[in-house]
């Protein structure tokens, strides 16, 4: 059945621009976009309207990386670098989730939380743990979030309870694949965690995986110049930290989307375009703990596809919208530290990256135009007394001091929840 929802309309029109309807009617039906109009059209006078008034429509957002388990140490141990923040912080919290107890109350908060930041579509990282994430799985597709979970795989430098033997690993892989193959809104997606942490063994029978079912791969590239090195050091036979997983036959079964990107050399940039792999900035947890910026505007012009990354918890915020904003902010700091090659970004390219950019991966999510899955928020409270924000001045504020408080309306598939 159709519904008409009436309200300011927002979404990016391409990477550069907002298109911006004011005061106008989307038309939603079976879950879909079927046009805007400022006024109702004649057919659809009996058609019931759902009035939002001076609420903004937007596109739901999409976390490409971030990680369920690390849930509750977000906002805390902020102070340390990667490698400690690892094996201090990280490490010792991911190994509770042997418990699927303690997993089931940690991943349905993590699970509300994100919906109620107006993330719909999410690339998570779950443990080694193949029962704690069965149930994140679950919760996720049953919630109607679009989206790719992946069982960690880890078989060396690592500390002893979590870390597999490399045939245990992709014993569990498998089962997870068979168990969530089909239509879904949640899928399974083969995730190594970075190589520091895989044999060469482990990464190519993934890679024979990835093959047998057609699945892409999530990990951590270039994270930080630690990772890096460690890539180069266990595994010198390969030029860059991305033809690892070339070479394993990671990149070609599916989508593949690599965490961080931070220092790519030419060959990671060649690869990664090669697949039309994405990217992923994570603004808050670069800064927190990796301490690099990534080439965003650079990227961009070159073609790189990029989305944007709470990265909880070396990311603090669970809300995609606040990384917004974040990316404009860093994308100014790059250029003026290293004004050769780097550029900022403009705030509709940051929302684009957080929207319609990464809607490919989700099955058309990201946008409003017509055809769009209509996965959509409706934000208001924004404006001063003063003066009344424009419906693109809304959105931008939105990423900067919103809340989620500021979301007024949720819709996934068409339906509000
Ligand atoms: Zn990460």
């Amino acid at each position: 059945m159709m519904k008409l929802i009436h309200a300011d309309i927002v979404y990016s029109e391409d990477r550069e621009q907002l298109a911006v309807h004011p005061d106008s009617y989307i038309a939603v039906e079976k879950g879909k976009v079927k046009g805007i109009w400022p006024v109702i059209p004649e057919e659809y006078r009996n058609v019931p309207v759902t009035d939002h008034g001076n609420g903004v429509l937007i596109p739901a957002f999409s976390d490409l990386h971030v990680h369920a388990p690390q849930y509750l140490n977000r906002g805390l141990e902020m102070d340390l670098l990667l490698e400690d923040w690892l094996n201090k912080c990280t490490f010792p919290l991911e190994a509770k989730y042997a418990d699927p107890g303690f997993a089931k109350l940690v991943y349905d908060a993590f699970v509300d939380d994100m919906l109620a930041n107006g993330t719909m579509h999410a690339c998570v990282y779950g443990t080694i743990h193949s029962e704690a994430t069965s149930y994140l799985i679950e919760r996720m597709d049953s919630a109607g979030i679009k989206g790719f979970v992946g069982k960690v795989n880890m078989d060396r430098s690592a500390p002893a309870d979590l870390l597999e033997d490399a045939e245990e690993s992709v014993r569990e892989t498998e089962a997870l694949l068979e168990k969530y193959s089909g239509n879904r809104n949640t899928k399974p997606i083969l995730t190594p965690r970075f190589a520091p942490t895989c044999t060469g063994k482990l990464l190519n029978d993934l890679g024979k995986l990835g093959k047998k079912y057609g699945v892409g791969m999530q990990t951590h590239l270039v994270e930080s110049l630690w990772e890096a090195e460690q890539a180069r050091l266990l595994f010198p036979e390969y030029s860059c930290d991305t033809e690892i997983y070339e070479k394993s036959g990671l990149m070609d079964n599916g989508p593949v989307i690599g965490g961080h990107f931070i220092f790519p050399s030419e060959d990671d940039i060649r690869i990664m375009q090669k697949y039309d792999s994405y990217a992923v900035q994570c603004p808050d947890a670069t800064v927190s703990v990796i301490a690099g910026i990534m080439q965003t505007g650079a990227l961009l012009d070159r073609g790189m596809k990029i989305g944007l990354g709470s990265d909880i918890s070396a990311g603090h915020h669970i809300g995609v919208y606040t990384q917004a904003a974040r990316a404009v902010q860093l994308s100014k700091l790059k250029e003026f530290y290293e004004p050769e090659g780097n550029r900022k970004i403009s705030f509709p390219e940051a929302f684009w990256m957080a929207t319609k950019q990464s809607g490919d991966l989700f099955g058309g999510t990201g946008s409003l135009e017509p055809g769009s899955v209509f996965d959509a928020l409706v934000i208001d409270g924004l404006s001063d007394a003063a003066r009344e924000l424009s419906p693109a001045q809304t959105v931008e504020r939105f990423c900067y001091i919103g809340t989620k408080e500021n979301i007024k309306a949720r819709y996934i598939n068409g339906k509000q929840i």
